[in-house]
């Protein structure tokens, strides 16, 4: 009876739980209410059900599903046969240890901003499922990234809600005599101190580090207050605590990592701690470069040159002062590292170029990424042609039972007992659609559609009620307003677009000409709907704007009710979005997007994709699984480029994606529509997942094999 509960709570502080549907539906299922009240958190809602309630319902409601969820839980973190195992022995004995400034694993721990995170998320998910020894490290970000509001004018307000250790699967990482394991690192004439958290996901582990702790004065304290907060002065803090910080708790746990990946150049600052690793065992110079180089591995994502973080030479020097002096490094030496101009070091410090100069392979996150990267850093290698230069690429994923987890991925075991092969192969993945029917591929489509809508109908409630209650609205008045709404309709075309409000992704795009989307909304037999979510980065006005922009269109006669803005974008209504929209629209300026993924997350659920061809797309779209918009085409002038691609959007709209979608057989199934749906499933879901992506860098990359 007990043993239950107990099961239930080891359950809660593992993040296993969060793509296991049978072991989300326990916990929902225990309070709908209380689950959605707290943000899908099992700790905080174990917390707030009575040890009474609990031992009552466990017996009777839950009695077989606990213990089964439980056992193969256990048999998960048992499993000796993996793919690793099999492929890759080297890395089940050390582990690789993946540094990100960011991880989105799931929307109730909150230190992801946006795609990078949700990345390295899925990246630590599949490394534990393929059974690869994974630690990742990042920061213990107390207030996270910013809950996003609207006010009555749709303008975007931030507000930061702290995350208690005690609410989150977070553990204390303490030494054999109890005391806290603790680090420090040297920033500018101060030493900062930071404890350290262990977090479970599956079979890996995610260590944070965490400056808030009564040793620092508080302005280090704050470090670890928010994801991507703060100037280019707390940039360089956190991006210290990562590197270095980061390697300094490896050592401390006496992890020796088979390799390093750096994701993003954030975290690089840890090659220069793993040199002076090397200076204080008394190696040569050129030597302990090459020997850093031998164990670091580097993934760029920025593929415009003003993203990729930069420090001045000041701010370095202040910075590093007293470093340098505890590493036997000159301030000259390391400024090299990070030049672009190896001539000259009096310029900016470039994260990236430390990055790419200690690791012995990069890459970029898809294959017009990597080309564009190649081209990017040529001048760094001025004896190899472009085609020569490091850089090659591994194209994103997802991670499969995440973003199926719930009704898509019960749908799928209907027809497989192994929904993992669809992520193995074209054939698999072919076998299995085979053995299902358009009627009952249309059933799931409007089922996932339903459940969005009916979610929609539930959040906007609280969404508008919040957004205007300052403004002195009465009940009434919202309640009239209310009504009409929401009337979004699951028999109607629904496009999604959610993801940051960063400008190159051009939110607003399809409103440039409000005539013609009027025609395609309205129109009386075959309309389309609309849904948008997405944050801006607090410091992005434009952004910002962007979305009170889109608020504004929503709130035309025209477009009420049928052009939605959810606010709060997480990845919890992401994944209630890319199950239930019909299409995925991805609008950014060719090539600023250098993957892209939240596409890739709608394809299980017979979601179309509609895209740019940009990031992932060029290589996924073979004419028959989605939609393009254009063919690629550049232009200098941004207004041109905007035109183009709004008038390539409205007319395929209007002329391929509306009229097959509307196109029905005698039973009143949109057969060429779901042969689509079929193309997309068997060419994007067994290639562009997580599980492909990292047995890619694991026989690439992590394995130091001469031929990379
Ligand atoms: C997948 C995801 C992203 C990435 O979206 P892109 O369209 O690839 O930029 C961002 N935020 C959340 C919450 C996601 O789930």
């Amino acid at each position: 009876m007990q043993k239950k509960i107990i099961a239930l709570q080891e359950l809660s502080k593992n993040l296993w739980w969060s793509w296991d549907t049978e072991a989300k539906q326990i916990f929902e299922e225990l309070s709908p209410l209380l689950w959605e009240r707290n943000n899908h958190n099992p700790i905080e809602l174990l917390r707030q059900i009575s040890d009474d309630e609990l031992v009552a319902r466990c017996n009777f409601d839950f009695g077989e599903k606990i213990d089964r969820v439980y056992s193969r839980f256990t048999a998960y973190l048992n499993e000796n046969n993996t793919w690793a195992a099999n492929n890759t022995p080297e890395l089940v004995k050390n582990p690789v240890a993946y540094f990100s400034a960011e991880f989105g694993i799931h929307e109730s721990v909150r230190i992801y901003s946006g795609g990078l995170g949700v990345l390295a998320g899925d990246h630590l998910k599949s490394a534990s499922d393929l059974g690869i020894n994974f630690v990742g490290i990042t920061l213990f970000y107390r207030e996270g990234y910013f809950r996003q509001h609207l006010n009555h004018e749709g303008w975007q307000i931030e507000d930061y809600p702290l995350q208690h250790p005690e609410n989150l699967p977070v553990e204390k990482v303490t030494r054999a005599d109890g005391k806290d394991v603790i680090i420090s690192v040297n920033i500018a004439q101060s030493e900062v101190f930071a404890q350290i958290w262990k977090l479970k996901v599956g079979r890996a582990t995610l260590y944070l580090l965490d400056t808030n702790i009564n040793a620092n004065e508080s302005h280090y304290r704050d470090i670890c207050c928010r994801v991507y907060g703060g100037d280019q002065n707390m940039r360089i803090n956190q991006e210290i605590l990562l590197g270095i910080g980061g390697v300094k708790l490896l050592n401390q746990l006496n992890i020796e990592p088979a390799v390093y990946h750096m994701n993003e150049g954030h975290s690089a600052f840890l090659t220069l701690e793993l040199l002076a690793q090397e200076h204080s065992k008394g190696v040569a110079k050129q030597q302990a470069i090459d020997n850093v180089k031998s164990r670091c591995v580097f993934t760029t994502h920025t593929p415009v040159p003003a993203g990729h973080d930069r420090f001045s030479r000041d701010m370095m020097h202040y910075t590093f002062d007293k470093y340098l002096a505890r590493i036997d490094m000159s301030f000259n030496d390391m400024m090299l590292l990070g030049s672009e101009d190896k001539e000259d070091t009096h310029g900016l410090f470039t994260m990236t170029v430390l990055a790419l100069t200690l690791s012995r392979s990069a890459n970029g996150v898809s294959k017009l990424h990597g080309e564009v990267s190649r081209n990017m850093w040529q001048h760094l290698y001025p004896e190899k042609t472009v085609a020569e230069v490091p850089i090659g690429h591994i194209t994103n994923g997802v991670h499969g039972s995440t973003w199926a987890c719930g009704y898509t991925e019960q749908f799928w075991k209907n027809f497989t007992d192994d929904i993992d092969e669809m992520t193995f192969s074209r054939e698999a993945t072919e076998a299995v659609l085979a053995k299902i029917s358009d009627e009952e591929l249309w059933a799931l489509r409007y089922n996932l559609k339903r459940n969005l809508i009916d979610f929609i109908d539930r959040y906007l409630a609280n969404q508008l009620f919040h957004q205007h209650q300052h403004v002195g609205f009465l009940q009434n008045d919202y309640y009239a307003m209310q009504s009409g709404t929401n009337t979004l309709s699951p028999d109607v075309l629904t496009i999604g677009f959610a993801r940051r409000f960063a400008t190159y992704k051009r939110a607003p795009l399809i409103f440039r000409d409000l005539g013609r989307l009027d025609r395609i909304i309205n129109h009386p037999i075959r309309p389309m709907q609309i849904v948008f979510a997405g944050k801006a980065h607090p410091h992005d006005d434009a952004g910002k704007d962007y979305i009170r922009q889109i608020i504004d269109h929503s709130r035309r006669p025209q477009f009420a009710g049928k052009v939605i803005f959810l606010e709060n974008y997480n990845l919890g209504i992401a994944k209630r979005m890319v199950s239930g929209v019909d299409v995925w629209l991805n609008t950014p300026v060719r090539p600023m997007e250098a993957s892209g993924t939240s596409g890739e997350k709608t394809v299980l659920h017979g979601g179309l994709n509609f895209s740019v061809l940009d990031g992932w797309w060029p290589e996924a779209y073979n004419g028959e699984n989605g939609f393009s918009i254009g063919n690629g085409e550049s232009f200098e002038n941004h207004e041109e480029q905007d035109s183009f691609d709004a008038e390539k959007m409205y007319s395929t709209l209007e002329n391929q994606i509306v009229p097959s979608f509307y196109e029905r057989n005698e039973n009143n199934i949109p057969v060429k529509w779901i042969k689509k749906i079929r193309n997309a499933i068997a060419t994007i879901a067994p290639e562009y997942n997580t599980h492909r992506m990292v047995r890619d860098y694991a026989t690439r990359y992590y394995l130091n094999r001469k031929e990379n």
